[in-house]
């Protein structure tokens, strides 16, 4: 399963440009430093990146609008607590767990066996192109068949008035159907 995990250094990933491939998830730095506040505290979380599929030279990739989280747990969680089963036409909802600070350093930077568990049941059954994200307090990884790349998106001032707007948008639609608080 390891052939299907890229693993990203948060220093790292800051200014990161060149050739956007297939199946890259791209986060507003706002949103990035979001996650990184997630792990701080805790135990280990679950949730959902709302993404926007968008084209960028043919290739399909995913601008997150919105963090979800769910509830506390692992991967084993996200099958059973399943919010999302189908999103509008356009967008995805990509799951992601966090490995807090309290979880220990020897989770920074891969996935547990757990973890793999729950991705083998979920490739070889429901979802072949299942993709997942995994937050920690220094590195941030993607697991799928395509091998998804990980980009922050710095944004200017108008570009980041308009991912606030998507953001409050999700924010009340989740509201109103008691999926957020
Ligand atoms: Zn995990």
């Amino acid at each position: 399963m390891q052939e299907f995990v890229k693993v990203f250094d948060r220093e790292e990933v800051v200014g990161k440009t060149g050739i956007i491939t297939c199946s890259t998830i791209i986060m507003p730095q706002i949103f990035v430093e979001k996650t990184k506040k997630i792990c701080e505290v805790g135990a280990e979380k679950i949730g959902y990146l709302v993404c926007e599929q968008q084209l960028h030279n043919d290739q399909v990739c995913y601008m997150v609008e919105y963090i979800l989280v769910t509830n506390e747990g692992t991967t084993t969680n996200v099958v059973q607590n399943k919010v999302f089963t189908k999103m509008a036409k356009g967008y995805e909802a990509i799951e992601f767990h966090i490995h807090p600070k309290a979880l220990g350093e020897q989770w920074y930077d891969k996935f547990s066996g757990g973890d793999y568990n729950t991705f083998r049941k979920i490739l070889s059954g429901e979802d072949k192109w299942y993709k997942h994200v995994l937050f920690t307090p220094t590195h941030i990884l993607t697991f799928g068949i395509q091998k998804p790349d990980f980009r922050i998106a710095t944004l200017n001032k108008e570009s980041l008035d308009a991912a606030m707007e998507r953001m409050m948008h999700w924010h009340e639609q989740l509201i109103e159907h008691e999926i957020a608080y």
